[in-house]
């Protein structure tokens, strides 16, 4: 996945990598729980520290990703874009 445009708020100067972990650690045992899907969250995390932009309209309840919208809606399940922003959130950034 590759994302080409700009984006200054996902500037990773702004990211409390400490804080990103606590929130990282929180959502594993989320996942340990069966709450969310420990492989999404570690592509999530990815996400979350990438300095990159985002090419999908991504809120903390939902995304407009091929993913969200073709297969993870379906099961009320959130995409990597939304619990990385989650993530961030949680972090403070
Ligand atoms: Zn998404």
């Amino acid at each position: 996945m590759t994302y080409d445009i700009a984006d200054e708020e996902y500037s990773s100067s702004r990211l409390d990598h400490s804080a990103l972990f606590t929130a990282y650690n929180v959502g594993r045992r989320m996942a340990r729980q069966g709450f969310i899907d420990a492989a999404r969250l570690n592509r999530a995390l990815g996400v979350a520290q990438a300095n990159e932009a985002r090419p999908y309209t991504t809120t903390t309840l939902e995304c407009d990703c091929p993913d969200r919208v073709f297969r993870l809606r379906q099961q009320g399940l959130a995409c990597k874009h939304t619990l990385a922003l989650i993530l961030r959130e949680l972090s403070g950034g």
